[in-house]
């Protein structure tokens, strides 16, 4: 049989060159197709606040020229011969993740926490056991193991689809993780990308909903999205009002002025306390505010493959869809430009 042959041999996109520029077009040569690899035309990419973090260097040294974006959707074009499970013209989205080693010795790959496997490669800004960096979804075409390739369903506009490939799996991961259920009291911090699907997930889960937030603004949306009560951190009364109410806290905004002691106090005895995303300044909190309640706290990074799958089937069956605003890709600065000043509600989606 011969090698299948991709429909884009060079891939054009749009990759910010050095820390602190603007994204321009660029091409880059894609690594070659492998046997269980798929070649994606890309249709949607998401705009999510990593792909700022990356092109910024904010976690470490970024390997410029950088083609970010992990909220990818479109369709399949050329697929190695391995690959059964899709076929030539099926909508696909994919998430942060690009490849796992799925290998028999892998704990985490066993266990579905693929997410972990120490083979991960990152959508973006990861190198590929061969050296190459991966490049993302800012871009025409992208091509990725095709176990991170997962259906859309049928249900679901494609474009709306996109935010759930990071966002969506990212909040709804450690919901199935803690088995999140009915009558369970769920807080969310932020009402921003993650957190606005945050409070629709649990919602659907048939959780008491508590949306914190510091912009009084967000007050209406919150409630529009599902939560029941809605606390304004800089409103005393909101915030004496929520003391010890909750079993589960999902923190999903990454500002340095976050006040951690303060969010342990709305934990009920036991409670847990659940990092989305990546603060940047260290967590800082007072000891006594963790044992006094029996509190904990735990991070989580994305979901693996059956919690993408889950993500998915779950934001079918019960309507959850992001609020987005759409641009054209080439219009990438503005729309970056609009996450970093804090202007959308909720999510910016990229059209090819
Ligand atoms: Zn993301
Ligand atoms: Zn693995």
């Amino acid at each position: 049989m011969s090698a299948p042959q991709p429909q884009f041999p060079v891939i054009h996109g749009y990759a910010v060159k050095a820390n602190g520029e603007a994204f321009v077009p660029w091409q880059y040569t894609p690594r070659k197709l492998g046997p269980n690899d798929i070649e994606i035309k890309i249709d949607h990419c998401g705009i999510c606040g990593s792909d700022i973090h990356t092109v910024d260097s904010g976690w470490g040294p970024t390997h410029y020229p950088i083609i970010v974006g992990h909220e990818i959707v479109g369709r399949v074009v050329t697929k190695g011969d391995s690959v059964k499970h899709l076929q030539l013209g099926d909508l696909v989205g994919v998430g942060a993740q690009a490849f796992a080693c799925q290998k028999s010795d892998c704990r985490n790959c066993q266990n579905s926490m693929d997410a972990y496997c120490p083979h991960f490669v990152g959508t973006y800004n990861a190198k590929y056991a061969d050296g190459q960096v991966s490049q993302g979804g800012y871009a025409e075409a992208v091509r990725v193991d095709s176990n991170y390739a997962f259906l859309i369903p049928k249900e679901i506009d494609p474009q709306e689809a996109a935010p759930l490939m990071c966002a969506g799996t990212t909040v709804f991961t450690p919901m199935l993780h803690h088995k999140m259920k009915k009558g369970d009291r769920v807080g969310v911090v932020g009402i921003g990308g993650l957190g606005h699907l945050a409070v629709q997930y649990a919602h659907a889960l048939g959780a008491e909903v508590t949306a914190f937030t510091t912009s009084e603004n967000k007050r209406q949306d919150a409630i529009k999205l599902g939560a029941h009560k809605v606390v304004n951190i800089r409103n005393e009364d909101d915030v004496k009002q929520a003391r010890l109410s909750l079993d589960y806290l999902l923190v999903t905004t990454n500002s340095k002025h976050t006040d951690w002691t303060l969010l342990t106090t709305f934990m009920d005895t036991s409670g847990h306390i659940i990092l989305l995303a990546v603060p940047e300044a260290p967590v800082n909190f007072n000891a006594f505010a963790l044992i006094h309640q029996g509190i904990s706290m735990s991070g989580s990074l994305i979901g693996g493959i059956e919690q993408v799958r889950e993500t998915l089937a779950f934001a079918a069956k019960h309507n959850i869809r992001p609020w987005i605003e759409k641009l054209p890709m080439k219009d990438v600065n503005e729309g970056i430009e609009r996450v970093r000043s804090n202007k959308v509600r909720f999510r910016v989606v990229l059209s090819n």
